[in-house]
């Protein structure tokens, strides 16, 4: 393959999530295969602006597949958001000799990218990481999988003591504006309820499924809010509004926050890593720019940038009917 492209950077940007090393490994690697460089920019477009470059071998990537986090550091630019500091990343990218950039971020990151490749014609690729599964183009995002895992994985730990005591449980998740980690946690945890900002389920409907769950011989229940479901109140204040309505219950609140950020990424993550990676270098090297890396019936496809930070992603209603069912 004869390529312009000799050199690319790779970083990692916005809010991390696990499988961001795998992606870091896999770009680095494919590059290495292909015999062109690879250079690794630390801190995200913070490290573009002011030139925090590494090379990165094939060998300096060993043993990061299994880790959460990014190697690279993740980072949020106030600099990068400016004409000024854009110029001194360009700059940066033309002194250092890079044809072309692997971001892997959220849709805040893409659409720097985006502006970025629109100012300097400067070849861009994205891949999706981000635990919300939030971005269109993409069933899946890098951080999903594992998220939900995680969070499963207290979920019914929690589970033990709420039965043990005969509790009703509010599990919060993170979601501020999309439910899918709740919906699918919810679903493979059996919670009772699930609360999403997608749908307004009701503070009626929320007493009268937890007087349902006590009539029909549940002895503890688990509902599972995300951080920005639409009932009005945060989880604390579900707590109090419940047990003032329904003094039966007797109430808990746990919060998951950052947890379901970190650890090892799921087997699932690090090979849609794998797959993701090699394709955003592959596409940069056919002249593709200004897209991101998808996964959609089990192929990886190519959405253009601007479609991806546009488009809204859905909430699987037929999961909403399964919970439902689930739930009698
Ligand atoms: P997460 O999903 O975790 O929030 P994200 O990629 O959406 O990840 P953001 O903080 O929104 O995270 O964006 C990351 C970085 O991308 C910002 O700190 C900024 O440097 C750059 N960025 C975002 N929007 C723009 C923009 N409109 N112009 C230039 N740069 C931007």
């Amino acid at each position: 393959m004869i390529s312009k492209i000799k050199k690319i950077a790779v970083f990692t940007s916005g809010g991390d999530s696990p499988g961001m090393n795998a992606a870091i490994r896999s770009v680095v690697r494919t590059c290495a295969y292909l015999q062109i460089e690879c250079i690794g920019v630390y801190r995200g477009y913070e490290g573009l602006v002011e030139g925090d470059f590494k090379p990165l071998g094939a060998r300096s990537v060993n043993n990061i597949i299994n880790k959460g986090g990014t190697i690279l550091k993740s980072a949020r630019s106030d600099a990068f958001r400016t004409k000024e500091g854009r110029k001194r990343a360009y700059d940066n990218l033309v002194t250092n000799t890079i044809d072309a950039f692997v971001v892997i971020g959220g849709d805040g990151s893409f659409t720097g990218a985006m502006i970025f490749n629109k100012e300097y014609n400067f070849p861009v690729m994205g891949i999706p990481g981000t635990i919300d599964n939030d971005i269109f183009g993409t069933t899946y995002t890098l951080g999903f999988d594992t998220a939900l895992n995680t969070a499963v994985e207290v979920i019914d730990k929690i589970r033990d003591t709420a039965s043990s005591h005969n509790r009703l449980f509010f599990v919060e998740v993170m979601g501020r504006d999309v439910g899918h980690i709740a919906l699918n946690a919810g679903v493979g945890a059996g919670a009772e309820e699930i609360l999403i900002p997608e749908e307004n389920l009701g503070l009626e409907r929320l007493l009268e499924s937890l007087k349902r769950s006590k009539k029909s011989g549940k002895s503890s229940s688990i509902v599972i809010v995300a951080e920005g479901d639409k009932t009005g109140k945060n989880v604390f204040e579900l707590k109090e509004y419940v047990e003032e309505h329904l003094p039966i219950y007797d109430v808990r609140v746990s919060v998951l926050g950052h947890m379901q950020r970190g650890g090892s990424p799921s087997c699932f993550d690090r090979v849609l890593a794998s797959r993701m990676g090699v394709k955003a270098v592959e596409a940069l090297l056919e002249g593709k720019s200004n897209f991101m890396v998808g996964i959609q019936d089990n192929k990886i496809i190519l959405t253009p940038i601007e479609q991806a930070i546009k488009g809204h992603t859905k909430i699987d209603k037929e999961l909403i009917r399964v919970s439902d069912i689930m739930s009698t």
